[in-house]
């Protein structure tokens, strides 16, 4: 689709960030362009009426998952519902631990935010080892959703960080 490779073609590869060794990629430009990122937009929108016209609600993964997904649920009319880290909800949650290069961390979401039997689409920008999708993944198993997909912009499939999700994997840009 030529509008992802207009996309592609804003991507900031950063080397040596936020370590040595890491080629971080940044889609901050994409935002900066508004045509372009209203084809992005698009382009998510249409691939899940196509696929998924019976989704009911959009989850986003703490930061940039926020950048796309609430755009995304107001195109199709749908409600929007947040992954955040730790301790950012009030009320209760559903928490899940997972583990980072080093140490841990955990993501949580609020109980009364998705019914039992719902069904979900979970969006983020990037795929890399996939433990931060695989964690959201967890969460929708505790709050009894039901994933239709999980979505991301780029996917780095050297890590193939899609073999540890049960669920199919949407993505644009490898
Ligand atoms: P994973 O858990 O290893 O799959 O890492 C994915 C998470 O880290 C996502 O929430 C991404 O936003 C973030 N992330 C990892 N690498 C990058 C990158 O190169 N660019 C932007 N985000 C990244």
């Amino acid at each position: 689709d030529p509008r992802i490779k207009e996309v592609k073609d804003l991507i900031e590869f950063c080397p040596d960030f936020p370590k040595p060794g890491i080629v971080f990629q940044n889609l901050f430009p994409v935002l900066r362009n508004p045509k372009v990122f209203q084809g992005l937009i698009d382009v998510l929108v249409e691939d899940i009426k196509s696929k998924h016209p019976d989704v009911d609600v959009i989850i986003g993964l703490d930061s940039r998952g926020f950048l796309f997904g609430p755009l995304i649920a107001l195109a199709l009319n749908v409600a929007f519902v947040p992954v955040r880290k730790k301790g950012k909800l009030p009320g209760e949650t559903h928490k899940v631990e997972y583990s980072l290069e080093y140490g841990k961390d955990s993501c949580e979401i609020q109980k009364n935010s998705i019914q039992p039997g719902q069904k979900v689409i979970i969006i983020d920008d990037l795929l890399a080892t996939g433990g931060t999708m695989k964690a959201a993944c967890d969460l929708m198993e505790a709050a009894e959703a039901k994933i239709l997909s999980c979505m991301v912009v780029i996917e780095l499939k050297f890590l193939d960080g899609a073999k540890k999700l049960k669920y199919p994997l949407l993505s644009y840009i490898s």
